[in-house]
């Protein structure tokens, strides 16, 4: 059994750093239907992500704001992450996906200007990231149902950055090892 129950509350203590070989595994199908123990520890995950962003409980408990949380970060071998965040015209993102397959990406890529963030790395890392602008994906959700969706911009980066982690894939990995601020030539590229 999974300590993830739906009322355990993950802290810092529960995420996997990097140097850790579930880290860099492609991680395993869920299988479906979605047992209960998935579904808890999906819970569990979206809601440390809620409390990681609350001012009063992330201050009490020493949590590091994210906006997203694969499976493989709290140890788990499995290709399921959530995402919580809003975005920059101020719409809420929270999405759970199971097996998510990327169905189709646009030519033209963006970056954060500030590089990318992730729990698992606790070191400041500089560069840019290259990510496609928007992706269109068909996942699984919590209920068990598919679905699919399209991301760009800000969204489209961390689901991204959710994805590369089930496939044991780090966002520096993605970063000009000569310049960290290169760009792909022949790329339209630009920053978010
Ligand atoms: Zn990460």
């Amino acid at each position: 059994m999974s300590k993830f129950t739906s009322d355990y509350m993950i802290t810092m203590k529960d995420i996997v750093k990097e140097g850790s070989p579930i880290l860099r595994q492609v991680t395993e199908e869920v299988e479906l239907p979605l047992s209960k123990e998935d579904k808890d520890t999906l819970i569990c995950m979206m809601q440390f992500l809620k409390n990681s962003q609350d001012p009063v409980i992330s201050k009490k408990y020493g949590l590091r704001a994210g906006v997203g949380l694969s499976a493989n970060q709290i140890g788990l071998n499995k290709r399921m992450f959530v995402v919580y965040f809003t975005d920059e015209k101020g719409v809420l993102h929270e999405y759970t996906m199971i097996n998510p397959k990327i169905i189709s990406t646009s030519t033209s890529m963006t970056y954060l200007p500030q590089s990318e963030g992730c729990l698992s790395v606790d070191r400041e890392i500089v560069g840019f990231v290259p990510r496609y602008e928007r992706v269109k994906v068909k996942a699984i959700d919590i209920e068990g149902k598919e679905f699919t969706i399209r991301f760009k911009k800000f969204p489209a980066i961390v689901f991204q950055h959710e994805m590369d982690h089930l496939n044991g894939i780090m966002f520096y990995d993605r970063i000009n090892q000569d310049n960290p601020f290169k760009l792909p030539e022949n790329v339209d590229i630009n920053s978010l």
